[in-house]
């Protein structure tokens, strides 16, 4: 049995009065039935874990850099995310692989990198979308996952996101058939490289546009074991009928 997982991912959103977001949410959800993480701006983080203590919400990162330390000016290492308090990480958001041209490689590496220091990574996948149309999607996806997956994972440490590139933001959303085929695709490589247990246990959540409206529908779809969401991730009247939503699941 996979705990479900909504995830909230704010992106470059949010100023100290936004935290309190949070305890709205875990006022409307004081004993939840499924995992609650909010991915808050870096410099919020460490506010937000204290915020967040004594209550069933986890707090994460939106990337970290391979390294432990060094010369990187700008960028925060898995270890500074787990000595702020936070418990997870995404990893190889398809805002980072464009925006910062992050390749299979950069995302596994960071991915190894955020399991050392003891984070749960948030590994998002997903094809663009003339990679759909030129019906490529499963072989796009088969190559992220072989290419930004490392070995030494576990279904506790690893969380998949299949997020289609043109559903993020968009208010576009993929058909329910055609999340269910991607989902069930990403279970059956997982099962194939790490075996009925991990693969079986491994949650894989889908992203891209999900709002109260349309979770309910998503969440029915076979291996999808949760949402992560961006915009209707900001506000808690928005995210948390997700959440609910996940619940009823
Ligand atoms: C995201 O950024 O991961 C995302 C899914 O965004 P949105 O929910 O706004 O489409």
């Amino acid at each position: 049995m996979r705990r479900k997982l909504a995830a909230g991912n704010w992106k470059m959103n949010g100023l100290a009065a936004s935290l309190s977001e949070l305890d709205a949410l875990t006022t409307a959800h004081a004993d939840p039935k499924v995992d609650i993480l909010i991915c808050p701006p870096a410099p919020l983080i460490s506010a937000a874990v204290v915020q967040a203590a004594d209550h069933p919400l986890a707090i994460g990162g939106q990337d970290c850099h391979s390294a432990a330390s060094g010369a990187h000016t700008g960028d925060i290492s898995a270890d500074m995310l787990r000595d702020a308090g936070a418990s997870h990480v995404i990893v190889g958001h398809s805002e980072r692989r464009t925006d910062h041209g992050e390749t299979d490689d950069d995302v596994r590496a960071k991915t190894r990198a955020a399991l050392e220091a003891g984070l749960i990574a948030v590994l998002c996948i997903g094809e663009t979308l003339e990679e759909r149309e030129a019906a490529n999607t499963l072989e796009i996806i088969a190559g992220q996952l072989a290419g930004s997956v490392p070995d030494l994972v576990t279904a506790e440490n690893l969380v998949i996101a299949y997020e289609p590139v043109w559903a993020i933001g968009t208010g576009k959303v993929p058909t329910l058939n055609q999340i269910g085929e991607v989902h069930d695709f990403i279970r059956t490589k997982l099962i194939q490289r790490f075996g009925d247990g991990v693969g079986n246990s491994m949650r894989i959540l889908y992203g891209g546009s999900v709002k109260g409206s349309n979770a309910a529908d998503i969440f029915a779809v076979s291996n999808v074991d949760g949402a992560l969401v961006g915009g209707a991730s900001l506000k808690a009247e928005d995210f948390s009928p997700i959440v609910s939503a996940l619940e009823s699941a």
